[in-house]
């Protein structure tokens, strides 16, 4: 069978499937690539900012029973299509993104290729640090990654930056700049003003950043390099993909010759991928009735968990992919994601200036790398919205020396016959605290064991079982320096998050991996990892995955440049190892 609708689907819009989407669709333009994508686009101004609105950006969706959310559906008059999806799991909480561009819509910008020493014996040999060189750096030139300019202008200036580097000072360790995928202007040796725009080189509109700290809610002013404005944009606007957002993925069938879906077939019919319109009812029990298009080859890109969702779906409960590896769902990590708290110190670090992170400080990493304790700590900043609700969740009696002294003043200045007039001084006087300009959080990400595993549950719907213990020794060490940053800015308190506490004992985690790993045969990954082949699901032609499930270990870097650059290299393979390499001109 010849007359596919598309020549491929790509399932999800994170760095696997923007990457895949806009070298397929350059291959194979006008139509023949359809995106399909569970979450809402954000064209500029469209990330919301008040609480209220928040419940929108939050991802609820009621035939998925990851939590009775249907009270809160019903009040909302059905599904809410948010970016932020917040998952909780026995020892592991997770929060991942949904939207057209997936985890860079939220993420902190930091583009980071790992030390050449996280490739062990657990990477093949085809996939080792000297073959992704040339992806790595392709994948950072697209995304514009680069440190944070650095010039006379006060207002590049960022004091939680210099705070962290003192703190490294301290504590005997090596701190620098990070590059971030921020767009400051088109040149790098010249930055834009603030908050000045322009068309990126993909002729996208961008501002160059304007400093507010708002990254991990989301970019009002389209400064991050999000990927609707570079892979995504040229694969739409240039190429003319086929888009499909608030579509969800449900199921993908192999196809005999006729075209007939055959779970006993292995792609070289092709495939048909069944999914569905979000803003329509939706109910994920069965494939059938659902709406569908046929492709030649499928490339499924939906995030670790979504990824592995869906084939451990395919493969145990619709059964129309059952010969896919036994190691699905195996390997899975969390990148030591690790968060603490340096309440009050002495010092201000103003955390609501400036991209989320600007530097790393290393322990046992990149330098003196300790497979056990090798982990970074990167500066935190965070909304002001949030510095408001830290502030507003002060204890009442903190406020009440201010409103004592303002009665007084209002009184002495009544009696003087002079009740009015400015009293904005009341004001300062009361916000003039230090919780909120003098506390960070301080995140850590490492190299953890690695040994996790998704399943299905009764439900089938993933879960993550995270067997904590083995990681332990890196833990403790991120506890340690906790508590000695702490010491070191003399603050009231450094804690970890609450959840670590008893009786939870939970890891949260932004940085999810594996799950569908790459390896030599169908013992040893679910994908392939030779060039020509690279990401292809043993067992089944033209089924591909591209994004953070194929990784096979933590990589304790911020993942997404790894990422990125395995995505190059599943897409180069699909689209001929012959044909040129790709280049940052997409
Ligand atoms: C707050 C935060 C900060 C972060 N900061 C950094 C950082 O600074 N640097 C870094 O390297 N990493 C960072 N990360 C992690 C990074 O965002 C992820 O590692 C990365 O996005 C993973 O890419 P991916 O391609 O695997 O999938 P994702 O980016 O997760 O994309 C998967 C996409 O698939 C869609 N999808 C899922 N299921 C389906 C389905 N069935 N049908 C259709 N679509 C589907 C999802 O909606 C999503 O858009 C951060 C993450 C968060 C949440
Ligand atoms: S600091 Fe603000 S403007 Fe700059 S990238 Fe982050 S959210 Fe965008």
């Amino acid at each position: 069978m010849e007359n596919f609708n598309f020549e491929a689907v790509v399932i999800g819009t994170g760095f696997g499937g923007a990457i895949t989407s806009c070298r397929l669709s350059k291959k194979w333009p006008d139509g023949q690539v359809l995106i399909l994508e569970r979450g809402k686009r954000y064209p500029m101004a469209s990330f919301l900012r008040s609480p209220h609105d928040t419940i929108k950006n939050l991802w609820n969706v009621a035939d998925e029973k990851r939590v009775p959310m249907q009270p809160l559906n019903k009040q909302q008059g059905g599904n809410t299509l948010g970016v932020f999806d917040l998952r909780t799991y026995k020892k592991m909480d997770a929060l991942i993104a949904a939207g057209f561009g997936g985890g860079s819509l939220i993420y902190s910008n930091v583009f980071m290729p790992p030390p050449d020493e996280i490739f062990d014996e657990r990477w093949p040999d085809s996939c080792k640090k000297g073959q992704l060189a040339p992806y790595y750096q392709v994948a950072k030139e697209v995304l514009g990654a680069r440190p944070v300019p650095q010039n006379s202008d006060p207002r590049r200036e960022i004091i939680r930056t210099g705070w962290f580097q003192d703190v490294a000072d301290e504590l005997g360790r090596k701190s620098e700049l990070t590059d971030i995928n921020v767009f400051f202007g088109n040149d790098f040796e010249r930055p834009l003003e603030i908050g000045v725009q322009a068309k990126n080189r993909y002729g996208a509109i961008q501002t160059s950043c304007t400093y507010c700290a708002e990254c991990n809610i989301g970019c009002n002013t389209h400064s991050k390099n999000t990927l609707d404005l570079n892979y995504l944009f040229v694969a739409e606007q240039r190429y003319h993909a086929k888009v499909l957002t608030e579509h969800r993925a449900e199921g993908i069938v192999p196809l005999d010759a006729n075209g007939m879906d055959d779970p006993a077939e292995n792609g070289r019919f092709g495939y048909r991928v069944y999914y569905q319109d979000l803003n329509n009812q939706v109910d994920r029990t069965a494939l059938t009735g659902l709406p569908s298009v046929t492709t030649r080859r499928v490339v499924v890109s939906a995030g670790c968990l979504g990824t592995t969702e869906l084939l451990l779906r395919c493969r145990d409960v619709y059964q129309t992919l059952p010969a896919i590896s036994q190691k699905l769902g195996y390997a899975a990590s969390g990148n030591g994601d690790f968060l603490g708290f340096a309440i009050e110190g002495k010092r201000p670090i103003n955390p609501t200036y400036g991209p989320v992170i600007t530097q790393r400080t290393d322990f046992n990493l990149f330098e003196n790398f300790d497979h056990q304790r090798a982990f970074l700590l990167e500066d935190g900043g965070y909304a002001p919205l949030l510095a408001w609700g830290v502030e507003g969740f002060k204890p009442r009696f903190m406020f009440l020396g201010s409103i004592k002294r303002f009665i007084k003043s209002f009184i002495n200045r009544w009696l003087r016959g002079n009740s009015m007039g400015s009293f904005g001084y009341a004001i300062a006087d009361m916000l003039g605290g230090e919780m909120s300009t003098n506390s960070t959080w301080l995140q850590f990400m490492g190299v953890d064991a690695g040994d996790g595993r998704f399943y299905l549950n009764a439900h089938n719907e993933v879960e993550i079982d995270w067997p904590q213990e083995s990681s332990m020794p890196l833990y403790q060490e991120i506890l340690k320096t906790i508590k000695a940053v702490g010491e070191v800015v003399d603050a009231k308190y450094a804690v970890p998050i609450a959840t670590w506490g008893k009786p939870l004992n939970k890891n949260l985690t932004v940085h999810l991996l594996g799950g569908c790993i790459i390896g030599t045969d169908a013992e040893s990954g679910v994908t392939d990892a030779t060039p020509e082949h690279f990401g292809q699901v043993f067992g089944y032609s033209g089924l591909y995955v591209a994004d953070g499930s194929i990784v096979p270990t933590a990589v304790g870097a911020n993942p997404c440049a790894t990422i990125s650059a395995m995505s190059e290299m599943v897409a180069h393979g699909i689209t001929g190892l012959d044909g040129s390499f790709p280049d940052a001109a997409l």
